[in-house]
């Protein structure tokens, strides 16, 4: 919610009442400590410390705001708690950062001598689907008619000459869907972790050719890392955005020793990404070649040629990307059924997306497909990375955790004035609630949230 929307009149009383009461700066604060998280789990216990000789509550929600204490709900989905999602995002930052261009999180600066490369792989067609294009003069018609306008064979046009707003709801669907192939579309999304992995292993192949080396000396001077994000396209199909690096065959960053450099690593990407080829079985008809798509993007990173990626804006974009997901484009996050689509209101693509996916799932090759439904089939991560490309999110959370856990700690024997050495300290829970407890506090905690990330994103872009 946004100061300029209209707000009802029962929420702004909500927000005046919150506001007048003797412990809104203390409500306030407990807002700020969860990081102005969007749907905060409600807490209600206390922290006793028990010695020898007696036992004492050093801490209770008792004297809380609404005697509850409000965690973070840790949801990476920015269209579910800004908040978290940004934290998330700020977390990935710095794990795709360090491996990028080291001095940090155990990395030392000289990966940055790696050669590093930031690729996009897409999906083939499957159909064409109304787009957004642009050429030398700016934006560009859709598709517009190549030579004389044909219809295809269900009487459709072939053409768009609309020049498509980025709102426009046309966009990502196809131009006809009875052309589209919606059973090849799903099976790409089902496979595309395997797709990848099977990358991954051509890749290493491409470079060892390339290097004049065997598969397994290659392995014993050099090691392949990545870090990889999905991203849904409009139309309904992953894509995914990958930083790959070259480095020594140990865990400690050293550089590879092999005699190769970013833009040789970009050829054997592009070679690689060519020539990858999964063969699937399809329930109806001959078995199914996937690959990815001739759209591919290569841009080196560090030591490349002037005008390519640092590593700043190659860990931003990804970061991006890693908190974006399937929701922002339809379905949602849970797990549907197709008895529930007329009540999701998505549009006929997607529902025809979904429709498939559940037909493809009767199929004993696709088994498990139906619990990715709403995922449109994808059943990978969302982001990943091999295991040296640098820290772990683990590491970077348990870092913040236990700087949280310090606060806390000095809070509490603040609060306690403890002086005693043979404590034993217990915490007793109770779940209450998920989210504010009114409309109106949704709506203080969601404007102070802006506010913060406005701060930080100034502190981020200014660093
Ligand atoms: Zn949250
Ligand atoms: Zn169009
Ligand atoms: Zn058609």
């Amino acid at each position: 919610m946004t100061p300029t929307s209209a707000v009802p009149p029962h929420v702004v009383d909500q927000i005046v009442t919150r506001a007048g009461r003797p412990d809104f700066d203390r409500w306030a604060d407990q807002v700020i400590r969860c990081g102005h998280c969007a749907h905060p789990v409600r807490l209600r216990g206390q922290v006793e410390h028990r010695t020898a000789t007696g036992r004492q509550v050093t801490y209770s929600t008792d004297g809380e705001p609404d005697r509850v204490l409000l965690i973070r709900c840790g949801n990476r989905r920015a269209a579910v708690c800004p908040s978290c999602s940004y934290e998330y995002a700020g977390d990935m930052w710095q794990l795709l950062y360090a491996g990028a261009a080291g001095g940090r999180k155990g990395v030392p600066e000289s990966i940055r001598s790696h050669p590093l490369v930031f690729a996009t792989l897409t999906a083939p067609g499957f159909g064409p689907v109304h787009t957004t294009r642009a050429d030398r003069t700016g934006p560009a018609r859709c598709r517009p008619t190549l030579g004389k306008p044909k219809l295809c064979p269900h009487g459709r046009p072939t053409w768009c000459t609309a020049i498509h707003a980025e709102d426009d709801p046309r966009l990502g669907q196809p131009l006809c869907p009875d052309c589209y192939d919606y059973p090849a579309h799903v099976a790409f999304n089902w496979h595309a972790p395997e797709l990848w992995r099977r990358l991954t292993i051509t890749l290493r192949r491409t470079l060892a050719r390339q290097t004049g080396l065997t598969a397994a000396e290659f392995a014993r001077r050099c090691r392949l890392s990545f870090v990889k994000v999905a991203e849904f396209q409009r139309r309904g199909v992953v894509h995914f955005h990958a930083l790959i690096r070259l480095g020594g065959p140990g865990d400690d960053y050293q550089p590879p020793q092999i005699n190769i450099n970013a833009t040789a690593l970009t050829d054997a990407i592009r070679h690689a990404a060519a020539q990858v080829r999964l063969t699937v079985a399809m329930p109806d008809g001959p078995d199914l070649v996937l690959r990815f798509g001739t759209q591919l993007d290569t841009q080196t990173v560090n030591g490349g040629p002037v005008g390519e990626l640092t590593p700043e804006h190659a860990a931003r974009y990804i970061a991006k990307y890693a908190t974006k997901s399937a929701e922002d484009f339809g379905p949602g996050p849970r797990r549907i059924t197709p008895e529930a689509l007329p009540l999701l209101n998505v549009p006929q693509h997607v529902d025809q997306l979904i429709r498939t996916a559940w037909e493809l799932g009767m199929h004993p090759a696709y088994e498990g497909l139906h619990r990715w439904v709403h995922m449109l089939g994808f059943r990978g991560h969302f982001a990943s990375k091999s295991r040296r490309y640098s820290t772990t999110l683990g590491a970077i959370r348990g870092e913040r955790r236990a700087y949280r856990q310090r606060q806390t700690a000095e809070q509490i024997r603040e609060l306690a004035d403890d002086e005693q050495d043979t404590t034993l300290v217990v915490a007793s829970w109770e779940f209450v609630g998920v989210g504010y407890l009114t409309a109106g506090d949704t709506a203080l905690a969601l404007s102070a949230a802006a506010r913060a990330r406005e701060r930080r994103q100034a502190a981020r872009d200014a660093a």
